[in-house]
């Protein structure tokens, strides 16, 4: 009885301990600006109240207790952590990227990706989809996660589902030897029974949602930029497995046919959407769809055709016709109403230059402040976390950024990101 009596004064004396631990780490952070993402009002002069890694209060004025962790926002503009829809945190495309298949083990993808997902973080985003790599990105999220490396919180979709030959196909360009005949556990999809399969697979190795390629693409080793790749038989067959599962779809889509067969596949994004008409932006409303730019790739791939020899021939004709057609889609799309989601595409470009998107968006016709709240609000309920990351409320996650100027008069001040918490710790200040 003595016994038992010691121990559960142990407990009690270690609880008592680790509740002043607790209340050490209470960090008040004070706002010049703040941006509620929710109304899309800018408030002055708040106080953020931060304890481990949840926002407690945010109150009016600055409030400055005695020995408290104070963090001083006073001449900057504060708002929720961004997310970016379309992210690769494996790689970042440059002249070696081809050959990189061939000499590149997982490990060194891995080592890689550390350094590209900390800097998507330092640069202000603090929530991230990764929408395709070899699958190594899941191992990355689990060791984010695990606090063993910084980086943004990562949504990912494992490797991307194609078909045979098609934009995702992990074998496209490679010679005959190599070529071999990738099935439905490598991401390649010829059928209904496949595309069960796969889905089946990402979820046994962990993915968090799904991607398919629904037309050609930009980047791989193809003819086509645009065609139509998958059938609606198998869109549907992937979209209601990946329900049952709780996953959502993502599809790459630059050309409308295969871009309407997603849609009403049952595709919750459409990723890019260059060559997107009239009559697909209305099924887009119809079907509750979200459009996510990557207005930055677009402009980046058409610069870089432009470089001799740093995309394979075949790839050229498709960066210079596909890429500059994005923004102007964008633009058009918005005005229609279709429900515009964030994301970049990075990797396909250089990882944490992320916040230029923002820029673009407005130059193609959306204000400021529903940029940031694509970023936002709208990202955060596409990913089911509508009430834990996108605002800066009471009760959510404490993922907090801040920039020097007001983005609705300085937009460009998103490629600035000057402080970043993320889940209660500071990972940049300065
Ligand atoms: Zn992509």
């Amino acid at each position: 009885m003595k016994k038992l009596f010691l121990i559960v004064f142990t407990i009690l004396i270690a609880q008592t301990i680790s509740a002043q631990t607790i209340s050490a780490q209470t960090s008040y952070i004070l706002c010049g600006k703040l941006i509620d993402t929710k109304s899309g009002k800018i408030y002055k002069e708040k106080t953020i109240v931060v304890k481990d890694n949840k926002i407690t209060a945010v109150k009016d004025g600055y409030i400055t207790p005695k020995n408290a962790n104070l963090i001083d926002l006073r001449d900057k503009v504060v708002m929720p952590g961004l997310i970016d829809m379309h992210v690769h945190l494996e790689m970042e495309y440059d002249d070696k990227t081809r050959i990189n298949k061939y000499i590149l083990d997982e490990a060194d993808v891995a080592y890689n990706s550390v350094k590209f997902a900390e800097t998507t973080l330092k640069n202000g985003f603090t929530t991230v989809r990764d929408l395709g790599g070899s699958g190594v990105n899941i191992s990355l999220r689990n060791a984010i996660n695990a606090g063993k490396i910084p980086g943004p919180r990562v949504f990912t979709a494992g490797k991307s589902l194609a078909t045979t030959g098609g934009h995702a196909d992990p074998t496209n360009g490679s010679s005959r030897v190599l070529i071999g005949n990738p099935g439905p556990k490598e991401g390649v999809v010829n059928s209904v029974e496949d595309g069960r399969k796969a889905v089946r697979q990402r979820y046994k190795n962990g993915a968090d949602c799904i991607k398919i390629t629904a037309t050609g693409g930009v980047l791989s080793v193809a003819k086509s930029g645009d065609n139509p790749q998958f059938t609606i038989e198998e869109i549907k067959a992937i979209c209601e497995m990946a329900k049952d599962y709780g996953m959502h779809v993502a599809a790459h889509a630059h050309g409308d046919e295969g871009m309407q067969r997603a849609i009403i596949g049952g595709v919750k994004t459409i990723e890019h959407g260059t060559y997107m008409s009239e009559e697909t932006m209305n099924l887009m409303i119809k079907y509750d769809a979200y459009l996510v730019p990557t207005i930055t790739a677009g402009k980046e791939v058409a610069e870089k055709a432009k470089i001799d020899g740093f995309y394979p021939d075949i790839v050229v004709p498709k960066a210079l016709a596909v890429g500059p057609q994005i923004q102007g889609t964008f633009g058009r799309a918005y005005k229609k109403g279709v429900g515009i989601a964030f994301g970049t595409d990075a990797g396909v470009f250089k990882h944490g230059v992320n916040g230029k998107e923002f820029g673009f968006m407005v130059e193609g016709g959306m204000p400021a402040m529903e940029t940031i709240q694509a970023a936002t609000i709208t990202n955060a309920m596409i990913l089911k976390m509508s009430n834990e990351i996108g605002q800066i409320a009471e009760g959510f996650f404490a993922d907090i950024i801040a920039v020097n100027d007001d983005p609705t008069e300085k937009i460009a001040t998103m490629e600035n990101v000057v402080f970043v918490m993320k889940n209660g710790i500071v990972y940049k200040n300065k």
